[in-house]
């Protein structure tokens, strides 16, 4: 027998509206690439939303069409992401730090109809738009005073085409599996790969990764996304705060601690998410300047390890709580946040920081287990540690145009790729990525761990730890430091800091400075460059 209640629709849309009905004097405060801080409310996103949808829709574009977005973020990406889903079309967003090559890729691939530039991008573009098999033309994000002199070809006007648009624009009435947002995992190995979003996965995931063990958001908050809308669907902030009513700000292109910070003060921000080497950037900058963060309640790092470090900088030095996440843009992104759950308060001090630093818990809607090699599921020990398998309604189940080649096996778990342990708790704590955890004797090392603790060194900028070729364990771990300016540390002395803190065999064989360590396009270790640049090392023991 089936239930008797309605049919609605999990839509993007109607995220919009929520916001804008019982919100709608909430504001989204965003730093533009032309200069000014801008401000408007709910009220004015869904009036432009709308415009935005209806002007594309004259263009011809068409319910099923993808159109790629290369912008910061900034109320117009905002426009663009809810007119265009709302439209029933797909958001495709586009990492500008990708190679020119992996752009052309997956801009042919997904064949991008249009694409949305900030100005800063406009160069970018020019010089692959030759390559460009599909695209019929550009728009530009910006004002008609501020159109740049271009190469491109058909080129139009953001606030141009806009006005174009008519404000009661009805929302078409979509299926909730309807596609509607496209984002390509950088690919360290092959080609980049596009986990396609839909309606329901998203709107799904938002609220429950809004929960309040998890992100907690509420209308009294002021949201500042500073994790990027082309990395990872910005952990759905765009989505989740809209639907809390919280004010939203958005950074736009600058990321360096000064502009950071202001936008903190400016948007009274009470919680924000980035990823650590954001967080590091400001941490230096308040050191410096002596400033404090006078409304920062909350700070959400992810993407990477949040070193313990800068847990303990945040929290003592200045009363910010942090919340370490986890996830992948497989996961829509998020799959586990970490906050002290019912039960624990009463744990030791140094009980709950060590809860703290590891990734966290998983929200209702995501299911996890960890198995050995031959797919057996390990004990939720805290102990042992595996592949890290997910499930649920905001997890990819193929990639684009790869719908024949399975990615989840067949109970319907998909690998992360990741390896981590799960304690009695129910808390995740990743060690390594399958790819990089080192193996020592048949015994493996995590790299995470090791850096986190060189990084707590004061003489430490950034660590890494790579396994190298040894003829008697097999792997070794090499540790590549970046000192911080002026320091004249020594590999025996960071060495002399590590010991008794690991286990003996874990100890790193040797240490190398260099000047900077090689990133991928999300800001993550690049770990395959870093052991390509030493597969000629020998460790000096050998
Ligand atoms: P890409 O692989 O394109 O850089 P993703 O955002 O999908 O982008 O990367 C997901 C991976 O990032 C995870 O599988 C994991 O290895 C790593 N990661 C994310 N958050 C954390 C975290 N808090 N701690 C450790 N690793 C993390």
């Amino acid at each position: 027998m089936k239930g008797l209640m309605q049919d609605w629709p999990l839509l993007v849309p109607t995220v919009l509206d929520h916001a804008c009905t019982y919100h709608g004097t909430r504001e989204v405060i965003s730093r533009t690439v032309e200069g000014p801080i801008h401000r408007y409310t709910y009220i004015d996103l869904n009036r432009r939303s709308r415009k935005i949808a209806s002007a594309l829709q004259k263009m011809g574009v068409k319910p099923g069409d993808i159109l790629g977005t290369m912008a910061w973020n900034g109320y117009r990406h905002m426009e663009i992401w809810y007119g265009l889903m709302g439209l029933g079309g797909i958001v495709h967003t586009l990492n500008p730090r990708l190679f020119a090559d992996q752009l052309i890729y997956i801009i042919n691939h997904a064949e991008d109809r249009y694409l949305f530039l900030d100005l800063t991008f406009v160069p970018v573009i020019e010089a692959i738009q030759d390559r460009l098999d599909t695209i019929k033309g550009f728009i530009i994000m910006t004002d008609d005073e501020h159109m740049p002199e271009t190469t491109l070809e058909n080129v139009l006007c953001y606030e141009t085409l806009i006005e174009q648009g008519d404000e009661d624009f009805s929302w078409p009435k979509l299926d909730e599996n309807t596609a509607c947002g496209l984002c390509y995992t950088s690919g360290t190995t092959g080609n980049p790969k596009g986990v396609l979003y839909s309606h329901r996965s998203n709107v799904l995931h938002a609220m429950a990764t809004n929960a309040a063990d998890a992100l907690g958001l509420k209308s009294q908050d002021n949201v500042m996304a500073v994790v990027p809308m082309f990395h990872a669907n910005a952990w759905s902030l765009v989505f989740s705060g809209p639907m809390a009513g919280a004010n939203m700000v958005m950074p736009g292109a600058l990321m360096d601690g000064a502009s950071i910070y202001e936008m903190l003060e400016v948007g009274r921000v009470s919680l924000t998410a980035a990823v650590p080497t954001v967080w590091l950037m400001l941490l230096t900058y308040l050191k410096e300047t002596g400033k404090k963060l006078d409304f920062l309640e909350r700070v959400v790092i992810g993407g990477s390890a949040c070193p313990p470090s800068m847990l303990e900088v945040f929290e003592k030095t200045y009363d910010t709580q942090v919340i370490h996440a986890w996830g992948m843009t497989e996961m829509s992104p998020l799959g586990s946040l970490c906050t002290i759950k019912g039960g624990l308060e009463n744990l030791k001090v140094s009980e709950k920081a060590a809860i703290k630093i590891k990734q966290g818990r998983p929200p209702y809607t995501v299911e996890m287990k960890i198995t050995d090699d031959d797919g057996n599921e390990l004990a939720r020990d805290g102990k042992a540690f595996g592949h890290l398998m997910v499930r649920g309604p905001g997890v990819a189940r193929s990639y684009l145009k790869q719908e024949d080649e399975p990615i989840l096996d067949e109970d319907g778990w998909f690998d992360t790729g990741d390896v981590s342990t799960l304690d009695g708790f129910g808390y995740m704590q990743i060690t390594d990525r399958a790819k990089d955890v080192i193996k020592s004797g048949g015994e493996w090392i995590s790299t995470i761990e090791l850096e986190n603790l060189a990084v707590g060194h004061d003489d430490v900028t950034e660590a890494a730890v790579i396994g190298v070729a040894h003829p008697k364990w097999d792997e070794r771990p090499l540790l590549v430091i970046v000192r911080t300016e002026g320091s004249s540390l020594s590999g025996e002395e960071i060495r002399a800091y590590l010991q008794g803190k690991i286990a003996k065999w874990w100890l790193p064989d040797d240490v190398v400075f260099v000047e900077e360590i090689p990133h991928t396009a999300t800001g993550k270790i690049h770990k395959l460059t870093l052991r390509e640049q030493f597969k000629d090392y020998t460790l000096p023991n050998v």
